[in-house]
């Protein structure tokens, strides 16, 4: 049998051990909150929030075509994406374009996926 280190329960202090506050947890979880927010992870959580159907003409979407399904930014700003989806809308290819009317939803398109 091995002896125990003889030092190791009298070894002078105990090691300073700090515990995160809860004001830095916070502050962590809101770091994380953000870099989620701000990706282009809001399509999933739009999808997430108001269901895998149209807006405008109410088509449901499955696994499998869900990639039809595209989120219009309500402002027009792609950059404001609130977490509570209030400047999202899920809508379908046709009701998108529609929405946009003017071209430049190709672009969109392209870069969403
Ligand atoms: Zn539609
Ligand atoms: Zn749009």
């Amino acid at each position: 049998m091995s002896p125990r280190n003889p030092y190791h329960r009298k070894a002078g202090r105990p090691k300073p051990e700090r515990l995160p506050t809860q004001d830095e947890i916070e502050r962590d979880v809101r770091r994380l909150k953000a870099g989620h927010s701000s990706g282009s992870n809001y399509r999933e959580k739009s999808l997430e929030l108001h269901g895998m159907i149209c807006a405008k003409c109410a088509r449901e979407f499955t696994e499998a075509d869900r990639r039809e399904l595209t989120v219009h930014h309500i402002d027009g700003n792609d950059k404001n994406n609130p977490l509570d989806g209030s400047n999202w809308e899920n809508l379908c290819n046709h009701c998108h374009e529609a929405e946009h009317s003017r071209g430049r939803l190709g672009d969109y398109l392209r870069g969403d996926d």
